[in-house]
Protein backbone atom coordinates (compact mmCIF):
# COMPACT_ATOMS: atom_id res chain seq x y z
CA UNK A 1 0.00 0.00 0.00
CA UNK A 2 1.91 3.44 -0.70
CA UNK A 3 2.25 5.84 1.97
CA UNK A 4 -0.94 8.43 0.64
CA UNK A 5 -3.26 5.71 1.10
CA UNK A 6 -1.65 3.95 4.38
CA UNK A 7 -2.10 7.48 5.48
CA UNK A 8 -5.84 7.79 5.00
CA UNK A 9 -7.03 4.43 5.98
CA UNK A 10 -4.89 5.64 9.85
CA UNK A 11 -6.54 8.55 9.69
CA UNK A 12 -9.89 7.72 8.73
CA UNK A 13 -9.61 4.73 11.42
CA UNK A 14 -8.08 7.09 14.42
CA UNK A 15 -11.40 9.40 13.31
CA UNK A 16 -13.75 6.94 13.40
CA UNK A 17 -12.33 5.77 17.13
CA UNK A 18 -12.20 9.38 18.71
CA UNK A 19 -15.85 9.60 17.29
CA UNK A 20 -16.99 6.46 19.22
CA UNK A 21 -18.21 8.54 21.90
CA UNK A 22 -20.56 10.56 19.95
CA UNK A 23 -22.06 7.97 18.40
CA UNK A 24 -22.63 6.26 22.10
CA UNK A 25 -24.10 9.86 23.26
CA UNK A 26 -26.71 9.21 20.86
CA UNK A 27 -28.16 5.67 22.52
CA UNK A 28 -30.97 6.06 25.21
CA UNK A 29 -31.62 7.01 27.57
CA UNK A 30 -30.12 10.34 27.01
CA UNK A 31 -30.57 13.59 29.21
CA UNK A 32 -33.36 15.84 27.72
CA UNK A 33 -34.00 20.10 27.61
CA UNK A 34 -30.74 20.62 27.27
CA UNK A 35 -29.08 23.29 25.08
CA UNK A 36 -27.22 22.40 22.26
CA UNK A 37 -24.30 24.25 23.31
CA UNK A 38 -24.09 22.35 26.51
CA UNK A 39 -24.29 18.70 24.68
CA UNK A 40 -21.84 20.45 22.63
CA UNK A 41 -19.46 20.84 25.19
CA UNK A 42 -19.73 17.27 26.50
CA UNK A 43 -19.19 15.77 23.12
CA UNK A 44 -16.02 18.01 23.15
CA UNK A 45 -14.91 16.36 26.87
CA UNK A 46 -15.66 13.05 25.12
CA UNK A 47 -13.81 13.24 22.07
CA UNK A 48 -10.95 14.91 24.16
CA UNK A 49 -10.91 12.24 26.57
CA UNK A 50 -10.72 9.72 23.89
CA UNK A 51 -7.98 11.16 22.42
CA UNK A 52 -5.87 11.01 25.56
CA UNK A 53 -6.69 7.48 25.65
CA UNK A 54 -5.51 6.67 22.19
CA UNK A 55 -2.39 8.21 22.96
CA UNK A 56 -1.38 5.24 25.39
CA UNK A 57 -1.44 2.91 22.80
CA UNK A 58 0.70 5.52 20.60
CA UNK A 59 3.50 5.31 22.74
CA UNK A 60 3.06 1.80 24.50
CA UNK A 61 5.87 0.94 21.88
CA UNK A 62 3.55 -1.93 20.28
CA UNK A 63 5.69 -2.85 16.92
CA UNK A 64 2.13 -3.48 15.33
CA UNK A 65 1.47 0.09 15.63
CA UNK A 66 4.63 1.73 14.93
CA UNK A 67 5.66 -0.43 12.43
CA UNK A 68 4.07 1.15 8.97
CA UNK A 69 5.65 4.78 10.14
CA UNK A 70 8.18 4.30 12.47
CA UNK A 71 7.77 5.17 16.33
CA UNK A 72 9.57 8.57 15.74
CA UNK A 73 6.82 9.55 13.54
CA UNK A 74 4.32 8.11 15.84
CA UNK A 75 5.50 10.59 18.66
CA UNK A 76 5.38 13.36 16.39
CA UNK A 77 1.55 12.88 15.99
CA UNK A 78 0.93 11.95 19.48
CA UNK A 79 2.51 15.45 20.46
CA UNK A 80 0.34 17.07 17.57
CA UNK A 81 -2.94 15.43 18.89
CA UNK A 82 -1.91 15.79 22.61
CA UNK A 83 -2.50 19.80 21.95
CA UNK A 84 -5.55 19.00 19.80
CA UNK A 85 -7.02 17.05 22.65
CA UNK A 86 -6.10 19.29 25.85
CA UNK A 87 -7.61 22.20 24.05
CA UNK A 88 -11.21 20.53 23.15
CA UNK A 89 -11.15 19.31 26.75
CA UNK A 90 -10.38 22.79 28.16
CA UNK A 91 -13.16 24.14 26.17
CA UNK A 92 -15.52 21.72 27.76
CA UNK A 93 -15.87 23.84 30.65
CA UNK A 94 -15.17 27.31 29.23
CA UNK A 95 -18.71 26.15 26.99
CA UNK A 96 -20.13 24.96 29.90
CA UNK A 97 -19.94 28.38 31.96
CA UNK A 98 -20.91 30.17 28.52
CA UNK A 99 -24.16 28.42 28.80
CA UNK A 100 -24.81 28.92 32.08
CA UNK A 101 -22.67 31.65 33.61
CA UNK A 102 -23.58 30.80 37.74
CA UNK A 103 -21.32 27.22 37.16
CA UNK A 104 -18.60 29.54 37.12
CA UNK A 105 -18.40 28.49 40.98
CA UNK A 106 -17.36 24.83 39.21
CA UNK A 107 -13.75 26.63 38.87
CA UNK A 108 -13.44 26.78 42.79
CA UNK A 109 -10.96 23.57 43.12
CA UNK A 110 -12.00 23.55 46.74
CA UNK A 111 -15.62 23.69 45.96
CA UNK A 112 -18.25 21.29 43.88
CA UNK A 113 -18.69 18.04 44.39
CA UNK A 114 -16.32 15.37 43.39
CA UNK A 115 -17.00 15.29 39.64
CA UNK A 116 -15.85 19.02 39.32
CA UNK A 117 -13.02 18.04 41.81
CA UNK A 118 -11.70 15.41 39.61
CA UNK A 119 -12.02 17.58 36.64
CA UNK A 120 -9.74 19.74 37.94
CA UNK A 121 -7.29 17.26 39.10
CA UNK A 122 -7.41 15.56 35.38
CA UNK A 123 -7.20 19.48 34.00
CA UNK A 124 -4.31 20.10 36.10
CA UNK A 125 -2.24 16.89 35.17
CA UNK A 126 -3.37 17.74 31.45
CA UNK A 127 -1.95 21.22 31.42
CA UNK A 128 1.01 20.21 33.73
CA UNK A 129 1.82 17.39 30.63
CA UNK A 130 1.42 20.29 28.08
CA UNK A 131 3.98 22.75 30.34
CA UNK A 132 6.66 20.11 30.92
CA UNK A 133 6.79 18.85 27.58
CA UNK A 134 6.44 22.14 25.68
CA UNK A 135 9.28 23.46 28.00
CA UNK A 136 11.46 20.75 29.11
CA UNK A 137 14.49 22.24 28.24
CA UNK A 138 13.55 25.90 29.58
CA UNK A 139 12.39 24.18 32.82
CA UNK A 140 15.57 22.09 32.52
CA UNK A 141 13.68 18.98 33.17
CA UNK A 142 16.13 16.08 33.15
CA UNK A 143 14.86 13.37 30.24
CA UNK A 144 14.35 10.56 33.17
CA UNK A 145 12.52 13.23 35.29
CA UNK A 146 10.75 14.31 32.75
CA UNK A 147 9.61 10.80 31.46
CA UNK A 148 8.35 9.86 35.04
CA UNK A 149 6.50 12.95 35.20
CA UNK A 150 4.88 12.28 31.56
CA UNK A 151 3.53 8.59 33.00
CA UNK A 152 2.49 9.88 36.01
CA UNK A 153 1.12 13.22 34.36
CA UNK A 154 -0.85 11.16 32.02
CA UNK A 155 -2.23 8.22 34.12
CA UNK A 156 -3.39 10.79 36.15
CA UNK A 157 -5.46 12.53 33.98
CA UNK A 158 -7.19 9.37 32.10
CA UNK A 159 -8.38 8.54 35.77
CA UNK A 160 -9.47 11.42 37.38
CA UNK A 161 -11.44 12.32 33.79
CA UNK A 162 -12.95 8.71 34.33
CA UNK A 163 -14.37 9.37 37.83
CA UNK A 164 -15.30 12.88 36.13
CA UNK A 165 -17.07 11.09 33.55
CA UNK A 166 -18.62 8.92 36.13
CA UNK A 167 -19.78 10.98 38.56
CA UNK A 168 -21.19 13.35 36.50
CA UNK A 169 -23.58 10.54 35.67
CA UNK A 170 -25.40 12.12 32.42
CA UNK A 171 -24.19 10.04 29.36
CA UNK A 172 -23.07 7.27 31.83
CA UNK A 173 -26.66 6.50 33.58
CA UNK A 174 -26.73 2.86 32.70
CA UNK A 175 -24.62 -0.16 34.24
CA UNK A 176 -23.30 -0.76 30.55
CA UNK A 177 -22.48 2.98 29.46
CA UNK A 178 -20.66 3.18 33.07
CA UNK A 179 -18.49 -0.01 31.82
CA UNK A 180 -18.20 1.19 28.20
CA UNK A 181 -16.06 4.01 29.80
CA UNK A 182 -14.42 2.62 32.70
CA UNK A 183 -13.23 -0.55 30.95
CA UNK A 184 -10.89 0.88 28.24
CA UNK A 185 -10.07 3.50 30.61
CA UNK A 186 -8.92 0.56 33.08
CA UNK A 187 -6.97 -1.32 30.29
CA UNK A 188 -5.26 1.09 29.11
CA UNK A 189 -3.60 2.48 31.94
CA UNK A 190 -2.72 -0.88 32.95
CA UNK A 191 -1.20 -1.16 29.20
CA UNK A 192 0.98 1.61 29.65
CA UNK A 193 2.07 0.88 33.39
CA UNK A 194 2.92 -2.82 31.72
CA UNK A 195 4.62 -1.86 28.84
CA UNK A 196 6.71 1.47 30.03
CA UNK A 197 7.25 0.50 33.69
CA UNK A 198 6.97 -3.09 34.89
CA UNK A 199 7.67 -4.91 31.66
CA UNK A 200 11.24 -3.69 31.09
CA UNK A 201 11.81 -4.74 34.83
CA UNK A 202 10.50 -8.04 35.17
CA UNK A 203 10.99 -9.41 31.62
CA UNK A 204 13.87 -7.80 29.61
CA UNK A 205 14.14 -9.89 27.31
CA UNK A 206 17.59 -10.97 25.48
CA UNK A 207 20.51 -9.51 27.46
CA UNK A 208 24.14 -7.86 25.85
CA UNK A 209 27.34 -6.89 26.88
CA UNK A 210 29.38 -4.39 26.48
CA UNK A 211 32.24 -6.02 24.24
CA UNK A 212 34.13 -2.35 24.00
CA UNK A 213 33.65 1.43 24.52
CA UNK A 214 35.92 2.91 21.75
CA UNK A 215 36.81 6.69 21.49
CA UNK A 216 36.23 8.63 18.31
CA UNK A 217 37.50 11.73 16.97
CA UNK A 218 34.51 14.91 17.33
CA UNK A 219 33.71 13.80 21.59
CA UNK A 220 32.05 10.48 19.94
CA UNK A 221 32.36 7.17 21.19
CA UNK A 222 31.73 3.84 19.37
CA UNK A 223 29.71 1.97 21.88
CA UNK A 224 29.93 -2.11 20.89
CA UNK A 225 27.52 -5.07 22.14
CA UNK A 226 27.40 -8.41 21.77
CA UNK A 227 24.54 -10.93 22.18
CA UNK A 228 24.79 -12.90 26.39
CA UNK A 229 23.89 -16.17 25.26
CA UNK A 230 21.58 -15.76 22.05
CA UNK A 231 21.67 -14.87 18.44
CA UNK A 232 21.55 -10.95 18.33
CA UNK A 233 18.85 -8.89 16.58
CA UNK A 234 18.04 -8.55 13.41
CA UNK A 235 17.17 -5.10 12.41
CA UNK A 236 16.74 -2.64 9.33
CA UNK A 237 19.54 -0.79 8.05
CA UNK A 238 19.01 2.73 9.76
CA UNK A 239 16.88 1.67 12.69
CA UNK A 240 17.41 2.29 16.30
CA UNK A 241 16.96 0.85 19.76
CA UNK A 242 16.92 2.34 23.25
CA UNK A 243 19.27 1.16 25.35
CA UNK A 244 19.74 0.99 29.34
CA UNK A 245 23.29 -0.03 30.76
CA UNK A 246 23.81 -1.40 33.88
CA UNK A 247 22.26 -4.28 36.68
CA UNK A 248 18.98 -2.13 37.79
CA UNK A 249 15.35 -3.70 37.16
CA UNK A 250 13.88 0.01 37.56
CA UNK A 251 15.14 2.70 35.58
CA UNK A 252 13.86 5.62 33.55
CA UNK A 253 16.99 5.89 31.91
CA UNK A 254 16.64 4.29 28.50
CA UNK A 255 18.36 6.39 25.67
CA UNK A 256 17.80 5.95 21.68
CA UNK A 257 20.04 5.37 19.66
CA UNK A 258 20.66 4.05 15.55
CA UNK A 259 22.81 0.81 14.70
CA UNK A 260 25.77 2.11 12.79
CA UNK A 261 26.84 -1.39 11.99
CA UNK A 262 25.34 -3.58 9.26
CA UNK A 263 21.99 -4.85 9.48
CA UNK A 264 23.62 -8.21 7.89
CA UNK A 265 25.49 -8.23 11.47
CA UNK A 266 22.92 -9.10 13.95
CA UNK A 267 24.96 -10.45 16.57
CA UNK A 268 27.48 -7.34 17.18
CA UNK A 269 25.95 -3.83 17.36
CA UNK A 270 28.17 -0.71 17.09
CA UNK A 271 26.70 2.71 17.80
CA UNK A 272 28.48 6.07 17.47
CA UNK A 273 27.49 8.10 19.90
CA UNK A 274 28.26 12.05 20.46
CA UNK A 275 29.06 13.12 23.90
CA UNK A 276 26.17 15.77 25.03
CA UNK A 277 25.20 14.85 28.47
CA UNK A 278 24.61 12.98 31.38
CA UNK A 279 24.62 9.29 29.96
CA UNK A 280 26.31 9.77 26.62
CA UNK A 281 29.02 11.70 28.51
CA UNK A 282 29.77 9.09 30.73
CA UNK A 283 30.35 6.05 28.22
CA UNK A 284 33.75 6.57 27.92
CA UNK A 285 33.90 4.78 31.91
CA UNK A 286 31.47 2.18 31.00
CA UNK A 287 33.81 -1.34 31.30
CA UNK A 288 33.73 -4.05 28.80
CA UNK A 289 31.35 -6.62 30.37
CA UNK A 290 28.83 -4.05 31.62
CA UNK A 291 24.92 -5.71 31.10
CA UNK A 292 22.86 -3.91 29.05
CA UNK A 293 19.61 -4.47 27.66
CA UNK A 294 18.25 -3.24 23.90
CA UNK A 295 14.62 -2.67 22.97
CA UNK A 296 14.19 -2.34 19.55
CA UNK A 297 14.29 -2.32 16.73
CA UNK A 298 12.07 0.67 16.08
CA UNK A 299 12.03 3.23 13.24
CA UNK A 300 11.33 3.10 9.58
CA UNK A 301 14.39 5.46 7.95
CA UNK A 302 15.90 2.41 6.07
CA UNK A 303 16.88 2.04 2.63
CA UNK A 304 15.03 -1.79 2.70
CA UNK A 305 11.82 -0.01 3.04
CA UNK A 306 12.70 2.02 -0.03
CA UNK A 307 14.15 0.18 -2.56
CA UNK A 308 15.59 1.92 -5.99
CA UNK A 309 18.04 2.68 -8.07
CA UNK A 310 20.51 4.88 -6.18
CA UNK A 311 20.63 7.13 -2.88
CA UNK A 312 21.22 10.18 -1.95
CA UNK A 313 22.53 10.10 1.87
CA UNK A 314 23.04 13.54 3.53
CA UNK A 315 24.19 13.32 7.29
CA UNK A 316 24.58 16.75 9.49
CA UNK A 317 26.90 15.60 12.70
CA UNK A 318 26.23 12.45 14.18
CA UNK A 319 23.04 11.60 11.95
CA UNK A 320 26.10 9.67 10.17
CA UNK A 321 25.07 6.77 12.25
CA UNK A 322 22.20 5.40 10.34
CA UNK A 323 24.13 6.72 6.84
CA UNK A 324 27.06 4.27 8.29
CA UNK A 325 24.53 1.32 8.79
CA UNK A 326 23.32 1.78 4.95
CA UNK A 327 26.79 1.92 3.72
CA UNK A 328 28.33 -1.06 6.47
CA UNK A 329 25.26 -3.37 5.17
CA UNK A 330 25.48 -2.27 1.55
CA UNK A 331 29.23 -3.09 1.10
CA UNK A 332 28.63 -6.36 3.40
CA UNK A 333 25.58 -7.42 0.36
CA UNK A 334 28.20 -6.49 -2.08
CA UNK A 335 25.53 -4.11 -3.24
CA UNK A 336 26.20 -2.44 -6.87
CA UNK A 337 23.91 0.27 -6.83
CA UNK A 338 25.42 4.43 -6.78
CA UNK A 339 25.39 6.23 -3.58
CA UNK A 340 25.73 9.69 -3.13
CA UNK A 341 26.64 11.09 0.91
CA UNK A 342 27.09 14.27 2.05
CA UNK A 343 28.49 14.87 5.49
CA UNK A 344 28.93 17.51 6.88
CA UNK A 345 29.43 19.23 10.49
CA UNK A 346 31.10 22.33 11.93
CA UNK A 347 34.45 21.18 11.13
CA UNK A 348 36.50 18.70 9.75
CA UNK A 349 37.85 17.33 12.97
CA UNK A 350 34.17 17.38 14.30
CA UNK A 351 33.66 14.32 11.88
CA UNK A 352 34.02 10.95 12.93
CA UNK A 353 34.41 8.20 10.91
CA UNK A 354 35.56 9.62 8.27
CA UNK A 355 38.53 6.57 7.73
CA UNK A 356 35.63 3.85 7.65
CA UNK A 357 33.97 6.00 5.40
CA UNK A 358 36.97 6.09 2.98
CA UNK A 359 37.42 2.70 3.56
CA UNK A 360 33.44 2.05 2.31
CA UNK A 361 34.11 3.77 -0.36
CA UNK A 362 36.65 1.05 -1.89
CA UNK A 363 33.86 -1.12 -1.82
CA UNK A 364 31.20 0.79 -2.99
CA UNK A 365 29.82 2.80 -5.39
CA UNK A 366 29.99 5.86 -3.24
CA UNK A 367 30.57 9.65 -4.00
CA UNK A 368 31.41 11.16 -0.55
CA UNK A 369 31.31 14.67 -0.41
CA UNK A 370 32.45 16.29 3.05
CA UNK A 371 31.33 19.56 4.01
CA UNK A 372 33.23 21.61 6.57
CA UNK A 373 31.16 24.69 7.61
CA UNK A 374 34.44 25.64 8.72
CA UNK A 375 36.89 24.69 6.44
CA UNK A 376 40.85 25.15 6.66
CA UNK A 377 42.12 27.45 4.79
CA UNK A 378 44.01 25.09 1.75
CA UNK A 379 40.15 22.94 1.54
CA UNK A 380 39.63 22.52 -2.10
CA UNK A 381 36.40 20.63 -1.35
CA UNK A 382 32.64 21.83 -1.34
CA UNK A 383 31.77 23.93 2.38
CA UNK A 384 29.26 26.22 4.28
CA UNK A 385 25.79 24.60 4.25
CA UNK A 386 24.38 21.99 1.74
CA UNK A 387 21.80 23.27 -0.94
CA UNK A 388 20.83 22.41 -4.16
CA UNK A 389 23.08 23.61 -6.36
CA UNK A 390 25.87 21.49 -4.02
CA UNK A 391 23.61 18.67 -4.48
CA UNK A 392 23.33 19.23 -8.50
CA UNK A 393 27.17 19.26 -8.61
CA UNK A 394 27.69 16.27 -7.75
CA UNK A 395 24.28 14.03 -8.63
CA UNK A 396 22.80 13.07 -11.65
CA UNK A 397 19.74 15.24 -11.82
CA UNK A 398 17.80 11.83 -12.11
CA UNK A 399 19.06 10.33 -9.20
CA UNK A 400 17.83 13.38 -6.90
CA UNK A 401 14.53 12.19 -8.03
CA UNK A 402 15.02 9.14 -6.00
CA UNK A 403 15.18 8.31 -2.52
CA UNK A 404 16.73 11.02 -0.44
CA UNK A 405 17.77 9.87 3.40
CA UNK A 406 18.64 12.38 5.27
CA UNK A 407 19.37 12.67 8.88
CA UNK A 408 21.04 15.77 11.45
CA UNK A 409 20.40 18.70 13.68
CA UNK A 410 16.84 19.90 12.98
CA UNK A 411 17.57 23.19 11.41
CA UNK A 412 19.18 21.58 8.60
CA UNK A 413 16.49 18.74 8.01
CA UNK A 414 13.63 21.43 7.67
CA UNK A 415 16.39 24.07 5.31
CA UNK A 416 16.83 20.55 3.17
CA UNK A 417 13.50 19.84 3.06
CA UNK A 418 12.21 22.71 2.22
CA UNK A 419 14.90 23.51 -0.78
CA UNK A 420 13.50 20.05 -1.80
CA UNK A 421 10.38 20.64 -2.12
CA UNK A 422 10.61 23.82 -3.68
CA UNK A 423 12.82 22.12 -6.38
CA UNK A 424 9.89 19.11 -7.24
CA UNK A 425 11.64 16.74 -5.11
CA UNK A 426 8.36 14.75 -4.40
CA UNK A 427 7.46 14.20 -0.76
CA UNK A 428 7.58 9.70 -0.93
CA UNK A 429 11.50 10.22 -1.82
CA UNK A 430 12.32 12.01 1.03
CA UNK A 431 13.06 10.36 4.18
CA UNK A 432 14.01 12.04 7.76
CA UNK A 433 15.79 11.53 11.20
CA UNK A 434 15.66 13.55 14.14
CA UNK A 435 17.80 12.78 16.64
CA UNK A 436 15.25 14.31 19.00
CA UNK A 437 11.91 12.91 20.37
CA UNK A 438 10.39 15.39 22.80
C1 LIG B 1 15.72 7.97 16.91
C2 LIG B 1 16.96 8.55 17.56
C3 LIG B 1 18.21 8.05 17.19
C4 LIG B 1 19.35 8.60 17.76
N1 LIG B 1 20.57 8.13 17.37
C5 LIG B 1 21.68 8.66 17.89
C6 LIG B 1 22.96 8.21 17.48
O1 LIG B 1 23.10 7.30 16.65
N2 LIG B 1 24.05 8.79 18.03
C7 LIG B 1 23.93 9.79 18.98
O2 LIG B 1 24.95 10.29 19.45
N3 LIG B 1 22.72 10.25 19.37
C8 LIG B 1 21.60 9.71 18.87
N4 LIG B 1 20.39 10.15 19.30
C9 LIG B 1 20.33 11.21 20.32
C10 LIG B 1 20.56 10.58 21.70
O3 LIG B 1 19.45 9.77 22.04
C11 LIG B 1 20.70 11.68 22.77
O4 LIG B 1 21.76 12.52 22.42
C12 LIG B 1 21.01 11.04 24.09
O5 LIG B 1 19.92 10.26 24.53
C13 LIG B 1 21.35 12.13 25.10
O6 LIG B 1 21.36 11.59 26.41
P1 LIG B 1 22.20 12.26 27.58
O7 LIG B 1 21.66 11.73 28.87
O8 LIG B 1 23.65 12.08 27.37
O9 LIG B 1 21.97 13.79 27.41
P2 LIG B 1 20.85 14.70 28.02
O10 LIG B 1 21.46 16.01 28.34
O11 LIG B 1 20.07 13.99 29.08
O12 LIG B 1 19.92 14.83 26.78
C14 LIG B 1 20.22 15.65 25.68
C15 LIG B 1 19.00 15.61 24.79
O13 LIG B 1 18.87 14.29 24.21
C16 LIG B 1 17.51 13.90 24.18
N5 LIG B 1 17.34 12.69 25.00
C17 LIG B 1 17.95 12.39 26.17
N6 LIG B 1 17.55 11.21 26.62
C18 LIG B 1 16.65 10.75 25.72
C19 LIG B 1 15.86 9.59 25.65
N7 LIG B 1 15.89 8.64 26.57
N8 LIG B 1 15.02 9.47 24.59
C20 LIG B 1 14.95 10.42 23.65
N9 LIG B 1 15.68 11.55 23.66
C21 LIG B 1 16.51 11.71 24.69
C22 LIG B 1 16.70 15.02 24.74
O14 LIG B 1 16.23 15.84 23.69
C23 LIG B 1 17.70 15.79 25.57
O15 LIG B 1 17.38 17.14 25.70
C24 LIG B 1 19.24 9.61 18.74
C25 LIG B 1 18.00 10.08 19.13
C26 LIG B 1 16.87 9.55 18.56
C27 LIG B 1 15.53 10.07 18.98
Amino acid sequence: MNRIVSGIVWVTLYLVIIMVPLFLMLIPPVPTGRSFLLEFSVALGFVGLTQIAVQFILISRFKAFSAPYGIDIILHFHRQIALVAIGLILLHPILIIVDTPSRIKLLNPLGGNWASKSAWISTFCLVGLAVTSLFRKELRLNYEWWRLIHIILGVGAVVFAQIHVTMAGLYTNTLWKHAVWAVPAVFLVALILFMRVLRPALFPGNTWKVAEVRPEEGDCVTLVLEPDGHAGMSFLPGQFAWITLGERRFTMQENPFSMMSSANRPQRLEFGIKEVGDFTGSLRDVAPGTRARIDGPHGAFSIDRYPAVGYVFIAGGIGITPMLSFLNTMADRRDPRPIALFYADKSLDAMPYQEELEKLGDQLDLELTLVPENPPEDWEGESGMIDWDMLERHVPKELIQRELFICGPPPMISALHGTLKEMGVHEEHIHLELFDLV
